[in-house]
């Protein structure tokens, strides 16, 4: 079965059965409603034919009428006269005085309810028979004269009548409730199958995704803006998204062959350098240094892709603990110092005197803040100024390694971050840099709740800046030693 036709027949079965129901009992309420009506309807005909009746009754003069004369009376003052009415008239101690000819004699009686009723002056309906053909509709009333009951009056309608208008209501109901399901089923069926068939298209597309055609886009037609389109956009999202991890990877894969390969063929090259021919002791020296160096910068290499690796699948847990950011400074600034020296770069350290304590991981913030020194040593010419420039920001510190160095074109400055990436390769591979210690620094710095971004005018020079959320001020006087 195709995708979607389970849940598109599943939703239609359940909605008709619900349309059923709710129409079933919207039905029923009808019914109910029709046979009130028609009950009251019948009622109010009985009530004044029996006010007709006590009207008429009046003409007689029955005490002057013998027993014989009165029921004639009775019989040509009775309103209905077609034999399937009743009309009973009733003596105060409940005896039949006179009945018109009807066939219902053995269902009339003086119930008790109707005798009591009628005798307190009220008139009483009741429902007489046990099936629907033989049922009737049952009025007892007293005729009252000069405020005195002198009578009870029964009538009786067979409700033969009443039930087979009933029935045929009930036939056009039922007929009704259907036809009206039915064909809302139908709309829905077809309006389920328009939303539908192209979720099954998705779920066709994205069986038949691969790396190939990640690319291709889906779009949901007849539903533009709707929630079909946004589940289109989010499944178009996560393929770009997959698109460009893959892409990364692929990059990243080439790239650490790329890296890899380079010192691979200087070892090897200058290996059989080694092996070919006699070498005095001084070149054998000479090559295996050069070989060591090229060896250290793989290994180092490895030891970054490693724990970019590591940042990625969160395996590098950091060890917090409160370190004391002058200290740290410092010892970076005496370092930095020395590596500028053959460079005659002069490594500066500006901020307050404060003393500020940082909750960090020490080894890896020192490697932040020495990449940033480094580079900053590196790409700035012979005589020039690195500085180190520290301040507070409210809840954060901020430090700034500002350089008077080459300067980073700005299209550049958006990719620096990125793994691998070198503005000039050629001459950074001379200086060991792999286009790695950037995107570690990013990482790190994010892992500490910080940020890091750069600003740069080429020719002038660049500035880094970290801010690192603080979480401990010490004051001047608790200085450490
Ligand atoms: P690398 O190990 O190659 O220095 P990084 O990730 O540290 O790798 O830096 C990436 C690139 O950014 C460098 O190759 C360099 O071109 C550029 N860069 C980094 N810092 C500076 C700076 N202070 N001045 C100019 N360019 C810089």
């Amino acid at each position: 079965m195709p995708v979607g036709s389970k849940l598109r027949n599943r939703l239609t079965i359940w909605s008709f059965i619900l349309l059923i129901m709710l129409l079933g009992a919207g039905g029923f309420f009808c019914y109910h409603a029709q046979q009130q009506e028609l009950l009251e309807n019948l009622d109010k005909q009985l009530l004044s034919i029996a006010r007709n009746f006590a009207c008429s009754y009046r003409e007689v003069d029955v005490s002057s009428s013998t027993d014989s004369s009165f029921c004639q009376d009775f019989n040509r003052l009775s309103v209905w006269q077609s034999g399937e009415q009743a009309v009973e008239l009733y003596s105060l101690q409940g005896k039949v005085l006179c009945s018109n000819k009807h066939p219902f004699n053995s269902l009339l009686s003086f119930s008790p309810a109707a005798e009591a009723n009628s005798s307190a002056g009220k008139s009483y309906f009741e429902n007489i028979g046990d099936n629907s053909e033989q049922k009737i509709r049952r009025l007892t009333t007293p005729i009252i004269e000069n405020g005195q009951i002198r009578y009870h009056l029964q009538l009786g309608h067979p409700l033969e009548e009443t039930a087979l208008n009933l029935s045929h209501y009930r036939l056009k109901l039922i007929t009704a409730v259907l036809i009206t399901s039915i064909c809302l089923t139908i709309c829905q069926w077809l309006l389920l199958g328009l939303m539908i068939n192209p979720l099954a298209k998705l779920s066709r597309q994205m069986d038949r995704t691969g790396e190939e055609n990640m690319q291709q886009k889906f779009m949901f037609g007849p539903f533009p803006g709707s929630e079909l389109q946004q589940l289109a956009d989010s499944y178009n999202g996560l393929t770009e998204r997959l698109a460009q991890s893959l892409q990364r990877a692929r990059q990243f894969s080439t790239d650490v062959t790329h890296e890899l390969r380079t010192p691979l063929t200087i070892l090897r090259g200058e290996t059989e350098l080694a092996l070919r021919g006699e070498k005095d002791a001084e070149e054998l020296r000479r090559i295996l240094n050069s070989n060591l160096e090229e060896i250290s910068r793989m290994g180092h290499l490895v030891e970054d892709l490693l724990l970019l690796s590591k940042s990625e699948l969160g395996e590098i847990p950091l060890k917090m603990e409160a370190i004391n950011l002058n200290d740290l400074l410092e010892e970076l600034h005496f370092h930095g110092s020395i590596i500028a020296e053959p460079k005659q770069i002069k490594v500066e350290l500006q901020g307050p005197e404060q003393q500020v304590s940082l909750l960090a991981d020490a080894h890896r913030i020192r490697q932040v803040f020495l990449n940033l020194l480094t580079n900053g040593i590196k790409y700035t010419p012979e005589g020039g100024t690195v500085t180190i420039d520290w301040s507070l920001k409210g809840e954060a510190v901020r430090i700034i390694f500002k350089d008077t160095g080459i300067g980073i074109d700005s299209e550049h400055q958006q990719h620096i971050f990125d793994r691998f990436y070198r503005i000039d390769k050629t001459s950074n591979c001379n200086d060991g840099g792999s286009g790695l210690g950037l995107a570690i620094a990013k990482w790190l710095v994010e892992a500490h709740g910080g940020s890091i971004m750069v600003c740069s005018v080429p020719g002038q020079g660049s500035s880094f800046a970290i801010v690192l959320p603080l979480t401990r001020k010490t004051d001047p006087a608790t200085k450490q030693q």
